[in-house]
């Protein structure tokens, strides 16, 4: 069965996205049909199975998906959702700032740019459930999630902090696995949307 992954190209690191994709299917069973392709249009979203929505600038990220119409497919979207760091602060339900509308479809309260304040960016290498080794994460102004709804199952931490979450074929990351060369989130996520 072919996934068909839309990755949201509004603003932020979408070809790096696009790029660990490709690549995560490259080694799965899932390679054949497949296709990663960049989301521009309110009217491609309804037609994949999987979306993107990488890192970036939440505060435009939010202006463009109401400029572009886009916040009622993305409400409607019956697919997994991938959303890292800023795509995570849009896929919330809470965040304390005016410029965002999350879209609410992770039961989690974020906030913006709290994680690591003293040195704004750092790596750490993570236990994350469901994954063999350890995972090299790179946090850039990442956000702290402050609450946890019931749904939500908590992944990985750091010092007690969640900063992966699932819920049910979403994936929410307050890093950045697009930037370590390292796929195995992905394939968790396309393993997911598919079984
Ligand atoms: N600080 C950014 C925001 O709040 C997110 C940072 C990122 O995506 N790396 O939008």
């Amino acid at each position: 069965m072919g996934v068909r992954t839309g990755v949201l190209d509004l603003q932020g690191d979408v070809s790096e996205h696009i790029d660990a994709f490709r690549r995560a299917l490259a080694g799965s069973g899932l390679s054949e049909g497949s296709e990663v392709i960049t989301v521009r249009r309110a009217d491609q979203i309804p037609s994949c199975d999987a979306l993107v929505i990488p890192g970036g600038e939440s505060t435009t990220i939010s202006r463009l998906i109401d400029k572009n119409g886009m916040r009622r497919p993305l409400e409607e979207f019956r697919g997994g959702i991938f959303a890292t760091c800023a795509g995570l602060i849009l896929l919330s339900k809470g965040v304390p700032d005016p410029r965002v509308k999350p879209l609410g479809l992770l039961d989690i309260d974020v906030e913006r740019n709290a994680f690591g304040r003293q040195k704004d960016s750092f790596e750490a290498d993570l236990a994350i459930k469901g994954l063999d080794a350890p995972f090299h994460a790179v946090f850039i102004r990442a956000p702290v999630i402050s609450r946890i709804g019931k749904g939500v199952e908590v992944l990985a931490e750091v010092d007690g902090a969640p900063v992966a979450v699932r819920q049910g074929k979403h994936l929410g990351l307050c890093f950045h696995p697009e930037l370590s060369g390292d796929t195995r989130l992905h394939r968790m996520f396309l393993h997911k949307i598919t079984s």
